[in-house]
C-alpha cells in the first residue's frame, strides 16, 4: 500500500514544526522534522570537533536516528537521545553551516526517503518537496517576514535566562535564510508545484487550517 507523503518547506522561523504537528495530529499521521537530523549531525562534529576536510569520512561512524515515542519524534546519536541538546542557536547556525555540505546532505536522504515510504508523514524541512519527495501528494511553501519570524521567537525566548535581542535574532534569521537559500546542493526553494502559504498575518490555528485545507482539496477523499 502506499502512503500518503505531504511535504512542508520554508525558511527558519516560520512555524513549520508547531503547525506541522498540529497539521499531523489532526490527520493522524506522523510527523518528521528533518531540521532534528540536520542539528543532531552539527551537534556530532561540534562535540568532536571534527575539522571541515574530515566530515565526509567521519559521517560512518555519526550513527544519527529518529525514533517515534508516543508519536513524537525524538532523535538519537550514537544511543543517546540529543532531541533537546540540539535546539541551542549555536547548533542552529551550526546546522545551516554543516547542511551545506554534499555529503551531509547524501547521508541523511535515505533515512528521510525510507520514513516516507513506510509512514503517512508531514516531513518539515528545506529540500522535502525540491529533492527528498520530489513526489509527494501535497507541497506546502510555508514563509513569513522575516521580522515577523524575528518577532515571534523573541517572544518564545523573552522570558529565558540570557535571551538575545531581537535585533540579534532578526540577524541570525537573515543569516540562516541567506546561508540556506544559497548553498550549490538543494537550497531553500518553493518546488514549482507547492502552494505558497504567507503566515505573517495568521495564527497558528489559522495556519494550520490553512495548511489542512489545501491538503483536503489536493487528496479529498483519502482525508479521514
Ligand atoms: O528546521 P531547522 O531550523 O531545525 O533546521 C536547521 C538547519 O538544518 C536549517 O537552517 C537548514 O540549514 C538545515 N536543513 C536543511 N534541510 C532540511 C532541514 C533542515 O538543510 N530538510
Amino acid at each position: 500500500m502506499s502512503t500518503v507523503n505531504i511535504a512542508i518547506d520554508g525558511p527558519a522561523g516560520a512555524g513549520k514544526s508547531t503547525i506541522a504537528k498540529m497539521v499531523s495530529a489532526k490527520l493522524g499521521y506522523i510527523y518528521v522534522d528533518t531540521g532534528a537530523l540536520y542539528r543532531t549531525i552539527a551537534l556530532y562534529i561540534t562535540e568532536n570537533d571534527i575539522p571541515d576536510d574530515k566530515i565526509e569520512a567521519s559521517l560512518e561512524n555519526a550513527d544519527v536516528s529518529l525514533k517515534f515515542i508516543d508519536g513524537a519524534q525524538r532523535v538519537f546519536l550514537g544511543g543517546r537521545d540529543v532531541s533537546e541538546l540540539i535546539r541551542t542557536p549555536e547548533i542552529s547556525m551550526a546546522a545551516s553551516r554543516t547542511s551545506a555540505i554534499p555529503a551531509v546532505r547524501k547521508y541523511l536522504f535515505g533515512t528521510q526517503q525510507k520514513i516516507a515510504a513506510e509512514n503517512n508523514v508531514i516531513m518539515d524541512g528545506r529540500d522535502i518537496g525540491t529533492v527528498v519527495l520530489p513526489n509527494a501528494d501535497v507541497k506546502i511553501f510555508l514563509t513569513a517576514s522575516a521580522e515577523e519570524r524575528a518577532n515571534r521567537r523573541y517572544k518564545e525566548l523573552a522570558e529565558k535566562p540570557d535571551c538575545p535581542t531581537y535585533q540579534e535574532i532578526l540577524d541570525d534569521i537573515i543569516k540562516r535564510d541567506y546561508q540556506d537559500m544559497h548553498r550549490e546542493t538543494a537550497p531553500l526553494k518553493q518546488a514549482d508545484d507547492a502552494v505558497l502559504v504567507d503566515s505573517t498575518e495568521l495564527n497558528l490555528e489559522q495556519s494550520a487550517d490553512a495548511i489542512v485545507k489545501i491538503i483536503s482539496e489536493k487528496i479529498g477523499g483519502g482525508l479521514c
